[in-house]
């Protein structure tokens, strides 16, 4: 087939919804084309460019089309990626290609019926859409001698797209993430745990575009290095979406101890929340961060109550994204699995949560109780010494 145009593999990588940017379009593509980029610069000679709508990557051979495949579905903004074979634009190249594309089928998976779903790119071409079906079915069938057409639960879909330049051939549709390009959309600081939920709550923000940079909350020596470095690595993970960012880490346990001293036990989980929220919000404005992003899910536990969300809510005028608010837990499990974070949070260490845990968290705090309580602590110099104590990590791609 084709071999001169052919030396290189080629994916044809299809955009979502930045199909749908009207005049921002140029720069979202570009945004697009520039990750895709950057993620396959592991690999050398690989090209990517941008044609009328659709990203072309080209990479050499001797690289496998899975590892291609792998980074590129990582990119938020990519709807989908298909392994192609390109020849030229007339009937008869497009005819020997499709052949031969179909008995490297017949070999290597045994299919025995196709489809072939064709699409007209270029208007200009003298074979409408149907007719390049019909007249491609005809040669394949005529060229493999093994296959027959089924229409309606085929083996293989044989889709053909006719464009001005060239003719591509390809039968799968990998699903990308969809959403929208890294870095278009300001910066959010994730307050991340160890736990499944926040690291799912920061790729979802990501996967919208938003710039991810993190803070982390221990209560050390309550809390091990281990617990920690187990933190990290989820970070890590997280940041082959995200790129490489900083996470922010704070000793909360000055903290605590004064919320031990001058709070009621049931307000503890509470007090410390509003408190999370003050540091991470002092951290976001000193950062850049429009906003900060929880793992917090409607009624999870006590301090995700209606009630118990306001009051978090009133310690901070900054916006909080709570993206995993109507999820479920298994909802919220199913994509850290997807997404590859939700082993390493289930390996089980303690979290500053958990130090000086209530029996009895409150379910339904009343602000003006919890502000009582506060009363008696210098908030404003515990939020800064927090702040001021913090040590800083860059995270780098797992
Ligand atoms: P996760 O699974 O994300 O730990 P969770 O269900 O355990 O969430 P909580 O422990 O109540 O819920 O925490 C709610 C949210 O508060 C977390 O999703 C996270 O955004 C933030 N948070 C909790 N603990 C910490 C911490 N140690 N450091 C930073 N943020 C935290
Ligand atoms: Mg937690």
């Amino acid at each position: 087939m084709n071999s001169s145009n052919n030396e290189k593999n080629i994916f044809i990588v299809r955009v979502g919804e930045v199909a749908l940017k009207g005049q921002n379009k140029p720069y979202f593509e570009r945004m697009l084309v520039e990750r895709i980029r950057k993620l396959l610069k592991k690999f050398s000679g690989v090209e990517v460019v941008r044609r009328e709508g659709l990203i072309f990557v080209h990479s050499p051979k001797e690289i496998p089309k899975e590892d291609i495949i792998k980074e590129i579905k990582k990119v938020f903004g990519v709807d989908s990626i298909s392994p192609a074979v390109k020849t030229e634009p007339d009937m008869k190249s497009i005819g020997d290609a499709a052949v031969e594309y179909m008995n490297e089928l017949i070999r290597e998976k045994g299919i025995k019926t196709f489809k072939v779903d064709s699409k007209r790119a270029d208007k200009s071409f003298p074979v409408k859409s149907p007719d390049i079906s019909r007249q491609i079915g005809a040669s394949v069938l005529k060229g493999c001698k093994v296959l027959k057409v089924d229409v309606h639960d085929p083996d293989v879909y044989l889709y053909i797209n006719v464009r001005h330049d060239a003719a591509y051939i390809y039968q799968q549709k990998i699903a990308g993430f969809g959403g929208l390009p890294l870095g278009t959309n300001g910066k959010g600081l994730v307050l991340l745990s160890g736990g499944i939920d926040s690291p799912v709550a920061a790729w979802m923000m990501a996967k919208r575009g938003m710039q991810i940079e993190a803070v982390h909350f221990h209560s050390y020596p309550y809390t091990s290095e281990r617990a920690q470095a187990k933190v990290e690595e989820l970070a890590g993970i997280l940041a082959v979406y995200c790129s490489r960012f900083k996470m922010h880490v704070i000793n909360m346990l000055p903290i605590q101890e004064q919320i031990v001293k001058n709070c009621p036990e049931e307000e503890m989980t509470i007090q410390l929340r509003r408190f999370m929220m003050r540091t991470a919000e002092k951290i976001a404005r000193g950062n850049d961060c429009d906003m900060l992003i929880t793992g917090e899910s409607l009624g999870q536990v006590a301090s995700q109550t209606s009630h118990s969300l306001v009051v978090t809510d009133a310690s901070v005028q900054i916006p909080v994204m709570r993206p995993l608010i109507a999820l479920d837990k298994s909802d919220i499990i199913e994509i850290a699995k997807d997404i590859g974070t939700y082993e390493k949070s289930i390996e089980p260490y303690e979290d500053c949560c958990t130090v000086f845990l209530p029996k009895h968290p409150l379910t339904r705090p009343r602000l003006e109780r919890i502000e009582r309580s506060e009363s008696s602590m210098d908030v404003e110099a515990l939020v800064q010494a927090a702040v001021e104590s913090e040590e800083m990590i860059d995270i780098y791609p797992a």
